[in-house]
């Protein structure tokens, strides 16, 4: 058997193992697919069930806010919410955007206008304090320098 041989008949081994790995992958892609697809459509009843349940919740506490048997859940829900918000206020400002002061919906900090409601935002003005302060502290170190710069000269002047 010559070289050339010996390569097709190697070619053709690999060959048969690809193709014999291809029909059992299709098989096995046609399980993984129906699973895939069995599971998101699981996954999407199971959510409707939970919304209904929600919605019930909060028809419940909307038409019995004074219930003592709910309770513990109504004052879990007040403190959490002000826990929310609180927390969104940082992370917006770790994210440089405000709240609409009028519905709350996020917005970019260089925004106008309210996407969501239309309402004029109103930027909030640096404090004048702040930028003196910068100014103050900023100005006699540059004259520092310039002194000694001026110093510096005059003693290479000198010699
Ligand atoms: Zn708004």
């Amino acid at each position: 058997m010559g070289f050339m041989d010996s390569l097709k008949g190697i070619a053709g081994k690999v060959g048969d193992t690809v193709e014999k790995g291809v029909k059992t992958g299709s098989d096995g892609y046609k399980k993984m697919a129906e699973k895939s697809r069995l599971k998101k459509e699981i996954a999407q009843a199971e959510a409707a069930v939970q919304n209904a349940y929600v919605e019930i919740g909060k028809k419940f506490a909307a038409e019995n806010p004074e219930n003592e048997a709910y309770k513990e859940f109504f004052d879990a829900i007040t403190e959490k919410t002000a826990e929310i918000e609180k927390l969104n206020a940082q992370l917006f400002e770790l994210e440089d955007k405000i709240t609409c002061k009028n519905c709350g919906a996020a917005l970019d900090k260089n925004s106008k206008f309210c996407a969501k409601c239309g309402e004029k935002v109103e930027i909030p003005e640096v404090p004048a304090e702040d930028v003196e302060v910068v100014d103050e502290e900023a100005a006699p170190e540059t004259e520092e320098k310039a002194e000694e710069a001026a110093e510096e000269t005059s003693e290479t002047e000198a010699e």
